[in-house]
């Protein structure tokens, strides 16, 4: 992977923009997608406690001969670990199951509670050397603001829902001025949108010979936003891997725009 193929966090430490998603993959079969996806040239490995693929995650990472500083494996503590013991334990659990001395980047998986306990387990497994880097996931922007007043460490990322449906401009607005980088989960809607038949995208598509999966999150990416598709195919998987070769313009940019809708698909975490 090239430089232009990275974002930088906060302390430094460079995170792959295009990751891999493996929400729902599970079992064997799990396992060879994420060995695919591995091949298919991906660095960065998106699981979590509450997802139950940790091991295959780790199995498939251990048996893809790559050398392990290469890969970016992030995973997300989850409710069942809320507060302080139970997520020293939980970041235990999650390193066994990962076969693994190191997270690259450990996430509270949703705004519980007992986040603020939570993080400071974060902050002392990052202190430690067992995470790279920590963040949240799904905070909006009153919770992040809140959150971060007691934080000793910004958050190097909040992973959020983010696509062409619902941009959250507002919230990568506010995350970056303290310092978090925002990242996309479900940037194909989970296909609950006809995103890959968007007219919109499909016309951007054939300016630039791309697909408008392409398309969509190349939207994402050039606007400083990493994201993490998930696809079962091979040959999807390289699709939504090589988007560096295009720069969509301005004008582009606000084409896509039009598709805004401001709401969340997914009934969680409006702005
Ligand atoms: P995505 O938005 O990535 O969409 C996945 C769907 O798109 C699959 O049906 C896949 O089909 C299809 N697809 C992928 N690429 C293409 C392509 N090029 N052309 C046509 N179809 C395509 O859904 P996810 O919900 O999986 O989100 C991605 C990841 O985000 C998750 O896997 C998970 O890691 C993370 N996530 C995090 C959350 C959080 O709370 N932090 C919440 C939800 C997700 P096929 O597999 O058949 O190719």
């Amino acid at each position: 992977m090239t430089d232009n193929q990275y974002m930088t966090l906060n302390n430094g430490v460079k995170m792959p923009l295009v990751g891999f998603g493996t929400w729902t993959l599970r079992g064997e079969q799990g396992k060879q997608v994420v060995l695919e996806a591995l091949a298919a040239g991906y660095r960065l490995i998106d699981t979590a406690h509450m997802y139950g693929n940790e091991d295959i995650v780790g199995q498939a990472v251990a048996e893809s001969g790559i050398p392990r500083e290469e890969i970016f494996i992030t995973t997300k503590l989850c409710g069942t670990r809320a507060g302080y013991k139970l997520a020293c334990q939980g970041i235990e659990e999650s390193l066994d199951r990962l076969q693994t001395d190191y997270i690259d980047l450990l996430l509270i998986h949703e705004p519980y509670a007992e986040a603020a306990e939570m993080y400071c387990a974060l902050t002392e497994a990052y202190r430690s050397g067992k995470v790279r880097a920590i963040g949240i996931s799904n905070f909006n922007a009153r919770e992040y603001l809140a959150f971060i007043e007691n934080c000793d460490i910004i958050p190097m990322v909040n992973q959020v829902e983010c696509h062409v449906y619902y941009r959250r401009k507002e919230l990568q607005k506010t995350l970056e001025t303290h310092g978090t980088k925002m990242q996309a989960w479900s940037p194909f809607t989970e296909g609950q949108k006809p995103i890959f038949h968007e007219p919109i995208l499909q016309a951007l598509g054939k300016e630039y010979s791309k697909t408008s999966a392409q398309i969509a999150l190349q939207y994402l990416v050039q606007q400083g936003i990493a994201v993490i598709p998930k696809s079962s195919h091979r040959k999807r998987m390289e699709e939504n891997l090589n988007i560096f070769d295009t720069t969509l313009t301005a004008e582009d940019i606000a084409q896509i725009h039009q598709l805004e809708t401001g709401k969340t698909l997914f009934g969680w975490y409006d702005d």
